[in-house]
């Protein structure tokens, strides 16, 4: 469980979380998982847990801020576990906005995500068996480069 995501043949294995022994089958949660997030365009004033916390919050269900191997969030990008509702699509990016500064995109892209429909963003398919209804020339939203 700790891991994850695990995928088979590029389709989410959705693993439930921990249970008790009495809950209810029709209880369990099926439609959300963790995933590794990468944060690029980090400004280095956001080198803090807390403010690192408040972004993976707009991405989802903070679970752990990877400090980096020096220990002070600082890198490349910056690794956020975040739990994901899966029926979402994914954000593209985050927008911090910061007094009397321009605001600040932080992009996002996805460890071990499979099978990410382009079109929609939605883990689980692909683009062409997508059911969002698309017009002939219309560009894909997501890309491949929403993969780490
Ligand atoms: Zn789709």
């Amino acid at each position: 469980m700790s891991e994850g995501p695990w995928s088979f043949f590029q389709d989410l294995i959705v693993i439930m979380q921990e249970t008790k022994g009495m809950d209810e089958p029709r209880s369990l949660n099926f439609n959300e998982v963790s995933f590794w997030v990468q944060c690029h365009n980090v400004p280095l004033s956001f080198s803090n847990k807390n403010i690192l916390e408040n972004i993976g919050a707009h991405i989802g269900l903070v679970e752990e801020v990877d400090q980096g191997e020096s220990g002070s969030y600082l890198g490349s990008h910056i690794r956020i576990q975040v739990r994901l509702d899966i029926r979402k699509p994914l954000n593209k990016f985050v927008c911090v906005g910061v007094e009397d500064e321009e605001d600040v995109f932080i992009l996002l892209t996805y460890e071990r995500i499979p099978n990410l429909c382009y079109r929609c963003g939605v883990i689980g398919h692909s683009f062409r068996t997508c059911g969002e209804a698309s017009e002939k020339n219309d560009k894909l939203k997501y890309g491949i480069w929403m993969k780490s």
